[in-house]
């Protein structure tokens, strides 16, 4: 399996429009960072958690260019706003499948109507098939996907188990009940927004903290604000087998 980071950084993205904050003026690439999804690809399949505002760049940067399904974390703007940017994958092969908690699908059925209505379709709209993702596990083609449930401030947010893999971004609180579900994880990817507690984020601490309680091989910290710091002095600043991605990151797994 091979998983690519294709944006790693918060609801307003690093650099912040505007921003004289010596990260968002980094000159490293590394400190610049689109908002958060991964591809998750293997064989011949290629899934995306999230689509946020910079879907279409992450689809051209990455070469992207067939998506067998759009899986959903949760619905706030970062994480779906480039929704309508399925349209080049839906003229190539059709009816996309998307994946999410049915809260999500119909706030998303809300903000792209256009999407999901069957009478008077606007020429071009993309079609979908809709998934609705409970708290159980389900198949991709022939993986299983384990849903981690947690909360982003009082709202339900899914993670996601591939295999070795688990992708958990926007949590908050996690129950033990859920946290079980990490058992033996090799590759861990979670949230960690800034140094500073935050309500509806893990901040540094609580992240490792996190980390040191489902114990994989390796965890690499994700939607990140520039309020952590640069991204050379965090690094050194972790856990040996704990690692910030970056945008571009890509993993074997
Ligand atoms: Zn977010």
């Amino acid at each position: 399996m091979k998983i690519t980071f294709l944006g790693t950084g918060t609801s307003q993205g690093i650099p912040i429009i505007g921003s004289k904050h010596p990260v968002c003026l980094s000159a490293n690439p590394k400190d610049k960072r689109l908002r958060v999804s991964i591809l998750v690809e293997w064989d011949n399949f290629t899934y995306v958690v999230d689509c946020g505002p910079d879907f279409r760049y992450q689809m051209l940067r990455s070469k992207c260019v067939k998506i067998d399904g759009i899986i959903f974390t949760h619905e706030h703007s970062d994480h779906v706003l480039g929704f309508d940017d399925i349209r080049p994958f839906y003229y190539m092969q059709g009816d996309i499948s998307i994946y999410a908690h049915k809260r999500v699908l119909k706030a998303l059925n809300k903000r792209f109507d256009y999407v999901f209505k069957t009478k008077n379709r606007y020429p071009g709209a993309p079609t979908v098939i809709t998934n609705r993702v409970k708290n159980e596990p389900f198949m991709l083609n022939d993986l299983e996907v384990v849903p981690i449930n947690g909360k982003h401030d009082e709202l339900q947010v899914f993670g996601y188990r591939f295999n070795d893999f688990a992708y958990l971004t926007d949590m908050k609180t996690i129950k033990n009940k859920e946290v079980e579900k990490l058992k033996d994880v090799k590759v861990l990817v979670v949230n960690a927004l800034r140094l500073k507690p935050h309500q509806s984020h893990f901040n540094l601490e609580e992240a490792l903290e996190f980390i040191s309680k489902v114990n994989p091989e390796t965890a690499y910290l994700t939607h990140i604000s520039h309020l952590l710091g640069f991204h050379e002095d965090v690094e050194k600043s972790l856990p040996e087998n704990v690692f910030l991605a970056y945008d571009g990151l890509q993993l074997t797994i």
